[in-house]
């Protein structure tokens, strides 16, 4: 779905509570100490929020985090990725399918974006350089790799193709998620890697579960160590999924990883899909069971 659409969905119902406010354009430059814990945060136009809890949910370069002094340990990954926008009022062959396309030149994923078109990964060694290709160059080698359909669909619609972005894969997991006064969640706490895009799913089963936890200890006027024991909980509660989710990226992109360096494996691939390609495509569906849908049943509504 769209996440600008979504988050201004969910700006609309915050606003109908009366303690709700929002300060666009203002991001936060610093944390507020009393002693050892967290007080609030300071505004770039010199501001100060005092605030009983901050969460931080301010993404994988986290200030936050980084004004906390909490350690983020990163996993090395030896891919980036090539990002596209492809724009077109047509649907794709796709039908809704997250498409990965295998063959002697190279890796490449699609999916449907909510906007319309599609949206397209090219994978890269993160020491290449990027390669410099006109519009029509990328078509012919993602068409290249694809089945005929896709190939015509993509080279009917090329003219939607938006310029690459280079996406630098970072992985990793915050030493620790919370401290007297400060609680981390989403990407603050644990950039996820690319693989089946969980990234957001971790993020706002995190959300969930911090609400679930954190709304009858405010509404009830609790402040101080009371919220900081429940941070503690909800870290608890969430790291599980995390660390696991991450293990299964990692070992999803490890087998993608062999399959990049090996040119030779995506040409044979490539030449027996007509015949064992549903088979190979259904058992590693399969094996990714965990990875599309998540690994911890959610909790239920406060
Ligand atoms: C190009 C790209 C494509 C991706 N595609 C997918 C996908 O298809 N599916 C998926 O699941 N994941 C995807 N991800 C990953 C996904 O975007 C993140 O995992 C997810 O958005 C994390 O949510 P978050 O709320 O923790 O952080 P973010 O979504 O990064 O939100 C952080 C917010 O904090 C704000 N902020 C930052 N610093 C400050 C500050 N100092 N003060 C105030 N505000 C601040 C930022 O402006 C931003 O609004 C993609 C990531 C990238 C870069």
């Amino acid at each position: 779905m769209s996440q600008p659409a979504l988050l201004e969905a969910l700006l609309k119902l915050a606003g109908t509570y009366p303690s709700f406010a929002i300060e666009r354009g203002q991001p936060v430059v610093d944390l507020l100490w009393q002693q050892e814990r967290v007080a609030g945060v300071q505004l770039r136009d010199g501001r100060q929020l005092p605030a009983d809890l901050v969460v931080g949910c301010d993404g994988r370069g986290s200030l936050v985090r980084q004004k906390a002094g909490l350690t983020l340990q990163s996993s090395p990954s030896p891919i980036d990725l090539l990002w596209f926008q492809l724009a077109s009022p047509a649907a794709s062959p796709l039908a809704g399918s997250f498409t990965t396309l295998v063959g002697p030149e190279g890796v490449f994923s699609a999916f449907e974006s909510a906007s319309g078109g599609l949206q397209l990964g090219w994978v890269m060694g993160k020491s290449q350089a990027t390669p410099e290709l006109s519009r029509e160059g990328w078509i012919e080698r993602m068409a290249a790799l694809s089945p005929p359909q896709l190939a015509a669909w993509l080279r009917e619609w090329s003219g939607g193709l938006g310029p690459p972005s280079r996406l630098t894969v970072q992985v990793g997991l915050a030493e620790r998620w919370c401290q007297p006064g400060l609680l981390l969640l989403g990407d603050a706490a644990h950039p996820m890697g690319p693989v089946r895009a969980q990234g957001i799913n971790m993020a706002l089963r995190d959300a969930w579960v911090a609400a679930r936890r954190l709304l009858p200890l405010l509404s009830s006027g609790c402040s101080g160590a009371a919220l900081d024991g429940v941070a503690v909980q909800i870290e608890a509660e969430r790291r599980p999924e995390i660390t696991d989710m991450q293990t299964l990226q990692a070992a999803e992109a490890a087998r993608g990883e062999q399959l990049r360096q090996q040119g030779w494996l995506r040409g044979a691939l490539a030449i027996a899909a007509p015949l064992v390609g549903p088979a190979i495509a259904a058992h590693w569906s399969q094996q990714q069971q965990s990875l599309r849908q998540g690994l911890a049943p959610l909790p239920g509504p406060p």
